[in-house]
């Protein structure tokens, strides 16, 4: 059964009743067909796949497992969508369906929270409240850029106004999947594009009811097509002929791949890739809010985020109180049911990535950091990992160094910024980062010095449709969100 967030000593513990969301908002089918050309078909093989509740192991549904033939399928029907619909429409037309997604989007939003937590893990207040909300905020966003285009500052005189691409291959993780989908979908459609997404195998049922939703809102057939499988689905829809544009988010390993895949060909890509954040507390910061940041760095979505702060580097001076107190705020996180809304922390995404974690946090014990996690019930059936802290952490440990994905945070200590600097930048990511500190001389100096495609100062894990979002070095390429995420949309 699942725990209730017993997860500390009784006297430092708040009771809460149970707070469960209702599932009875949510309709899920048996299985899924594929959504091309404006209608869920069977897949070509046959052949399908299981999609599962990873805080229960209960089956959700039935998914299919579409082969290169249905990739090629959707292709084609997006291709057709792209030359004789949406490549001709105005801005002003086009930014219509996107208002109209976008108010559908909230009009059920409660289904797409409880839908994308039961089949995530995610807590359902995270759902609620950050992934549904924000995903509908970029519909809005980008449906406001649709008639003007021209005003970008994309193109020249010369140029003339921006043109779309043509067909854009969209692949996705799991981490995040109605909020990825809307980060790749709503900039494509706004510049004129057609798409072909494919959501992560473990969490394609979001996806499944975003292509309902394009079936409301009258969306023209073929410019929104849904292909779900497995790593070969995204590989056959990465390297197909007729695709002009890739987006990718997930792991830097399979970008890689991607990056060699299109390489030579005519594809423009983008790729969001891997991250290993520092959050740097200076001495002079407010304590308890910088406690919460690390908090919200590390432990939000069960730290399955790029972007997650996973190293804090702390000054020395301060690190045994700001240490401790993290530590009592850990003590009243509480950990179990997502669809509770009491929850914090909910279920590892899969098995697979449960084992990763498992991994690397025994590869830090065994490297000789200190390990810590608070008294923590885990439910019994499930993906469970409890909220994990690693001091003692030095540059050269693996935990250190490679992403974990997992709500496991490792500590290193610093005594001057230069320090900070150096050791921030001493990754081979460069995602993100966190500054906490009392003077706004310190803050921009620092964010000139790091290396991270996005620095927060005295906040953490903020995100905004107007504000771009990407990486320096292997967290990968292109900006997603805000006006610089329409560049990757045009010629
Ligand atoms: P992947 O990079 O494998 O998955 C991301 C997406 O790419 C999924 O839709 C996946 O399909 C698909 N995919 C897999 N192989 C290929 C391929 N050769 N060509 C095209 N598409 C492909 O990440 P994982 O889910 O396997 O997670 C592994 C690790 O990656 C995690 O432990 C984490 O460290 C990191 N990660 C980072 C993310 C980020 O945002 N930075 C997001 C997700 C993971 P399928 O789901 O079926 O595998």
């Amino acid at each position: 059964m699942v725990s209730t967030g017993s997860t500390t000593p009784s006297e430092n513990r708040f009771e809460y009743a149970p707070a469960p969301e209702s599932r009875s908002v949510v309709d899920i089918r048996s299985s899924y067909g594929v959504f091309v050309d404006g209608e869920f078909v069977d897949g070509v093989g046959g052949r399908s796949f299981k999609t599962i509740n990873p805080a229960t192991e209960e089956v959700l549904a039935e998914v299919t497992e579409a082969t290169p033939a249905d990739v090629d399928r959707a292709v084609q029907a997006a291709r057709r969508a792209y030359a004789r619909v949406w490549s001709r429409m105005s801005g002003r037309e086009r930014s219509k369906y996107l208002f109209r997604i976008a108010r559908i989007m909230q009009e059920r939003s409660r289904e797409l929270a409880v839908l994308e937590s039961i089949d995530n893990g995610k807590p359902i207040r995270e759902a609620r409240d950050v992934d549904v909300p924000i995903a509908a905020a970029h519909f809005f966003y980008y449906a406001g850029w649709a008639d003007k285009l021209e005003y970008a500052g994309l193109s020249t005189a010369q140029s003339g106004p921006p043109q779309p691409l043509g067909v854009a291959g969209q692949v996705i993780p799991w981490n995040f999947p109605l909020l990825m989908l809307a980060w790749k979908i709503a900039p494509a459609l706004a510049c004129g594009n057609t798409v072909v997404l494919k959501p992560a195998e473990t969490t394609p049922l979001t996806a499944l009811l975003f292509a309902e939703i394009c079936q409301q809102a009258d969306l023209p057939p073929g410019v929104v097509n849904i292909v779900t499988g497995a790593g070969e689905t995204g590989r056959a829809l990465v390297a197909h002929d007729d695709v002009d544009k890739v987006a990718f988010t997930g792991s830097t390993e399979v970008g890689k791949l991607i990056a060699k895949t299109v390489a030579g060909t005519r594809k423009r890509v983008t790729l969001e890739l891997g991250g290993k954040a520092a959050n740097i507390v200076f001495d002079d910061a407010p304590v308890d809010q910088a406690v919460e940041g690390i908090v919200n760095g590390i432990f939000f979505n069960q730290g399955h985020v790029c972007c997650a702060g996973s190293r804090l580097l702390v000054q020395e001076s301060v690190a045994e109180d700001v240490l401790d107190r993290l530590k009592r705020r850990m003590s009243t996180l509480r950990v179990g049911d997502p669809l509770d809304k009491n929850t914090d922390v909910g279920a590892i995404n899969s098995a697979e990535q449960l084992a990763k974690i498992k991994e690397l946090s025994d590869v830090g014990e065994a490297e000789g950091a200190g390990r810590w996690s608070p008294p923590c019930e885990l439910p019994a059936h499930g993906f469970w990992f409890p909220p994990t802290v690693f001091t003692g952490v030095t540059q050269a440990h693996r935990i250190a160094r490679e992403e974990i994905f997992g709500p496991v945070l490792s500590v290193l200590t610093f005594r001057t910024p230069a320090e900070a600097v150096e050791k921030a930048n001493n990754s081979p990511y460069g995602l993100s980062a966190g500054v906490w500190t009392d003077k706004g001389s310190r803050i921009l100096w620092m964010a000139n010095q790091l290396r991270a495609g996005v620095v927060w100062a005295n906040t953490f894990n903020k995100f905004d449709p107007t504000s771009p979002f990407g990486g320096y070095k292997e967290s990968g390429y292109g900006r997603e969100g805000g006006r610089h995420g329409l560049e990757g949309y045009v010629r």
